[in-house]
């Protein structure tokens, strides 16, 4: 019998809403729970895998393929879980799903409305996750704040949820507490609003979370408490922590995995297990320091690149080391000021991209970091700009580029495979999710991961074009995994190098705090030697 529990947010968006539910997903999973954990965006797009970067961070990816919001990136690392489709849901799959039900006549001639049709998806959504995960508890988040016109239809579809499972549904709603300007005093009147609206919905919180600048008092616990009805155990102060990591053992601290278990009705295998405050614990007392040049093209929103920041930080601790990443816009590298821009970095990774816009300057990137022996990390984008670094430069096919960029090349080292044409959509047609890599045996990737076989996510559509690996091969390239069913080349790496390792795939996604990414400590390592 699975639990469920949804998270809502009030007041203002943006005050971590993700961060919540994924450390109430691990401060369950401490107490011996399977947690399975999605997202609802209400959005139209179908999946955030055509929207730019810049309006909405990374897209993050799942092993069967779903481009998702980056919340899932921190459920993935908090609860150590790998997610699938059903995790992320946005009001556009939903709608499109009912549209194409009406088209092909499953409706039967009845009027199709937002309820029960657009409802009934939704609830679908939610029960489908907890019958494929057969997870004790489903966490699911409601992305948006409540009042958003967006949400009504979401926060309908959780409410028949609640009168369906009384017993087995539980609300947590985020708020920010702000402070008036120029005092400290904090504010519980929008609480107090937030707490209103929701319960205009038919829904009423059982567990509120604050955020605030200063110390949520008791005072203001008291109050918050008297004007929504929820008990002052239920009242969870989120503190600013120095490590994300921190905010299920701040949430533990104050009891809220137990008044859950009680309120679910769930009972746990164990106590709280210690390794993930261990961890903590260990990540704290990183004492070396890395800086890291992160080579991209949108790199003035960090969120884009969200997944690679916390592999980075986190092979950081691992390593005993405090990671310091500098965004650099590929776009501003020149041959004049590469060295000036690269001057006391550690280490050079260039990750994921799209398009010509600054690929000069990650081709630029790689030549140096060959160059000058600089541990470099190439993923996806960061390998196809390696692989024309070294045919331009070694091979001496001035002209090289990814077809990508210039369809018209005489030299395509990086092209579309022969059966991978784009199609006319642009979304959900690139080489999405899990696949095999077999390693060579006897390479540094091979020695890294310890095993000859792995499985890693991919999202992009060119890959490196065989007719020059031989060519490339002659000059050093060591291509040290391949995917044999496709036929193509998924890792490179050069000898004679400190760390020079570039893959197809990303490790990012697979990276957690508690098992990172091996390509990422391996780097990390080599930066600090
Ligand atoms: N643009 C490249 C491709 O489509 C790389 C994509 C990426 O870096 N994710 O193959």
């Amino acid at each position: 019998m699975t639990k469920f529990i949804f998270v809502t947010g009030g007041v203002v968006s943006g005050i971590g809403k993700g961060i919540a539910g994924a450390s109430i997903g691990r401060m369950l999973k401490n107490r011996g729970l399977k947690v399975f954990m999605q997202k609802f965006d209400p959005y139209i797009n179908i999946d955030p895998g055509t929207m730019s970067p810049y309006q909405h961070g990374e897209v993050f990816v799942t092993k069967d393929g779903a481009e998702t919001d980056l919340d899932l990136g921190h459920y993935e690392r908090f609860i150590d879980e790998e997610l699938t489709k059903v995790a992320s849901v946005t009001a556009g799959k939903i709608y499109s799903r009912v549209i194409n039900k009406e088209r092909r006549g499953d409706y039967e001639g009845g009027t199709v409305q937002v309820i029960p049709h657009i409802t009934d998806e939704i609830k679908n959504c939610v029960y489908k996750a907890a019958e494929q995960s057969k997870a004790d508890v489903v966490i699911t988040e409601i992305g948006g704040t409540v009042g958003d016109i967006e949400s009504n239809p979401f926060l309908e579809a959780i409410r028949q949820i609640h009168s369906e499972n009384q017993e087995d549904v539980l609300f947590v709603h985020t708020v920010l507490v702000p402070a008036i300007p120029g005092s400290k005093e904090l504010k519980t009147k929008p609480t107090q609003h937030s707490f209103k609206s929701l319960m205009s919905y038919g829904i009423k919180a059982d567990v509120i979370i604050t955020r605030a600048e200063y110390d949520i008092t008791d005072e203001i616990k008291e109050k918050i408490s008297l004007f929504c009805d929820v008990p002052i155990e239920a009242i969870i102060e989120s503190k600013t922590v120095d490590l994300i990591y921190e905010v299920p053992i701040v949430f533990h601290e104050q009891g809220l995995d137990n008044f859950i278990l009680d309120k679910l009705n769930l009972k746990p295998k164990h106590d709280s297990d210690r390794s993930w405050y261990n961890m903590v614990e260990e990540f704290k007392k990183a004492d070396k320091k890395v800086d890291i040049a992160l080579v991209g093209k949108y790199t003035q929103l960090h969120d884009s690149y969200i997944s690679v920041n916390q592999a980075l930080y986190d092979a950081g601790y691992v390593n005993g080391a405090d990671v310091t990443i500098h965004w650099i816009e590929s776009e501003k590298i020149t041959k004049d000021n590469v060295e000036k821009i690269f001057d006391g970095m550690d280490g050079i990774i260039v990750p994921g991209g799209f398009g010509a816009r600054g690929s000069e300057g990650m081709i630029l990137s790689s030549k140096y970091a060959r160059e000058n022996n600089i541990p470099y990390l190439g993923i996806c984008y960061g390998m196809q700009m390696v692989v024309i670094d070294l045919a331009r430069n070694v091979l001496g096919y001035e002209s090289a580029n990814t077809t990508e960029i210039d369809p018209d090349t005489k030299y395509p080292v990086i092209s579309l495979l022969d059966n991978h044409n784009p199609k006319e959509d642009i979304g959900g047609t690139l080489r999405l999710g899990d696949y095999e890599c077999s390693l060579k045996e006897g390479s540094l990737a091979h020695e890294l991961y310890g095993k000859e076989k792995i499985i890693e996510r991919h999202r992009h559509r060119y890959e490196v074009n065989n007719e020059y690996v031989k060519k490339l091969e002659e000059v050093g390239m060591v291509v040290s995994g391949r995917n044999e069913d496709l036929d193509v080349t998924e890792m490179i790496e050069l000898k004679d190098h400190k760390f020079f390792v570039a893959c197809q795939f990303h490790p990012e996604f697979k990276s957690r705090p508690n098992n990172v990414a091996v390509l990422f400590k391996g780097f990390i390592k080599a930066t600090l030697k």
